[in-house]
């Protein structure tokens, strides 16, 4: 094996920080290496790691095997007892080659590198590539709230932002390299800037970012905390069109109660007026969403109500959790829910979330807009809709939506 090889459970962020693992390894020198960039979110996605790791030394018998990311920062000693381990790295560990040049073949016993999940700040290097021409680029990094279900802030440590020079001057390389449209991502990231010294906000850095990188074509944000969207950021959103009609929000439960179980900090009518605010500033927005099904204690009324919410919010793009208890967690010691009552929630929200997405795309046949080519073939509305169009069409074109197939606008440029 010439590089290392790397495998990668979980989210956006652990898409983009297995560059920077990647970077630091291969600046330690490291070559004939696995690193399993593990996830903790739920019990399944540990147990697909532990799998990978086994699978990984039955083919690599020689490789050094080094565990790493939220599950391995969280519970080391479960990695490190697996026989075919060699190191396990924390979240802070994980971005250094100082620690890839000490990964030797395993000692008895193994240490831990690292010390927890302290304040660590993003890696400010390059963004992490979704496809040639749209990038993500993540400017903050740990989260400062205790959602009782989420094992996210133990892990990942407090709020730590990436200041806005360095912000621009990735996105500016990303730009000279060809990227069209940047996605900025964090843990938490409508809590950038709080950490900095002039404290910006999302929104700031945001128009900022705009203005400073004018060749930049579009930006889109990832995920938003309804509760945490400041004024700038509502601005941007009436006045500029290079920031794309398109809004995920966090909103996790539809039922106030179990939303105040979760330790949320919205309430399901601050969530609709997030959706309409939004609407009103921008017709043509689609509006994404994660929730969760069968969280403890939530019973079929409180059910229904986050089912309702994926109308009352008019959500195009539906992220649906089964509940899933993570140990360590204020939410396992609460009454849970049957896990068949969870499946079947999770079935009903999904079908909810396909029904509206149809409407959602349906309602665009007739329309036009500008979409982002991202492969022959296929391409991305600014609202961020999957494009069906002609294989040699290229860059940003504006199109027709003359018709839906498989969960996809069919796109005739115009
Ligand atoms: S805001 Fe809540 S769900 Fe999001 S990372 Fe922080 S604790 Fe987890």
């Amino acid at each position: 094996m010439a590089a290392p090889e790397i495998i990668t459970f979980g989210c956006r962020l652990n898409a983009f920080e297995s560059e920077i693992v990647g970077r630091a390894a291969r600046e330690a020198g490291l070559a004939d290496a696995v690193i399993v960039n593990t996830c903790a979110v739920t019990a399944e996605a540990e147990r697909q790691a532990r799998q990978a790791i086994r699978r990984a030394r039955r083919e690599h018998p020689g490789a050094r095997i080094i565990v790493t990311v939220c599950a391995a920062t969280l519970a080391p000693e479960t990695y490190a007892a697996m026989p075919e381990v060699d190191w396990v790295l924390d979240n802070a560990a994980k971005l250094r080659a100082e620690s890839y040049a000490a990964v030797a073949p395993r000692p008895d016993p193994l240490p831990l590198a690292g010390a927890g999940a302290g304040r660590h700040r993003p890696e400010a290097g390059e963004g992490k590539e979704a496809t040639r021409v749209r990038a993500y680029l993540q400017v903050q990094q740990g989260c400062d709230h205790r959602c009782t279900f989420c094992i996210i802030p133990y892990a990942r440590g407090p709020s730590c932002s990436v200041p806005p020079a360095e912000i621009v001057a990735q996105a500016r390389g990303l730009v000279e390299a060809g990227v069209r449209e940047i996605v900025l991502t964090g843990v938490d990231l409508t809590a950038y800037g709080a950490d900095l010294a002039d404290a910006p906000s999302l929104g700031t850095l945001a128009r900022r970012l705009l203005a400073a990188v004018p060749e930049l074509a579009r930006l889109r944000l990832s995920s938003l905390d309804p509760s945490e969207i400041d004024d700038a950021l509502w601005s941007l959103l009436a006045e500029e069109p290079r920031l794309m009609p398109h809004l995920h929000l966090s909103l996790q439960a539809g039922d106030d109660l179990i939303l105040k179980r979760m330790k949320r900090r919205h309430s399901r009518a601050q969530a609709i007026a997030v959706a309409r605010r939004a609407r009103a500033l921008r017709p043509d927005i689609a509006i994404g969403a994660d929730l969760i099904a069968g969280f403890p204690t939530e019973d079929e009324t409180g059910f229904r109500r986050s089912l309702d919410l994926v109308e009352d919010c008019g959500i195009a793009f539906l992220h649906v959790f089964p509940y899933s208890p993570r140990p360590g967690t204020p939410a396992v010691r609460m009454p849970a829910v049957a896990p068949e009552i969870v499946r079947e929630r999770a079935a009903r929200l999904r079908a909810a979330g396909a029904a509206a997405l149809d409407r959602d795309l349906a309602s665009r046949i007739g329309t036009t807009g500008d979409v982002l080519v991202e492969k022959p073939g296929a391409g991305r509305a600014g609202f961020y809709a999957a494009v069906d169009c002609p294989q040699d069409v290229g860059g940003i074109r504006t199109m027709r939506f003359a018709g839906v197939a498989g969960g996809r606008l069919v796109g005739v440029p115009r």
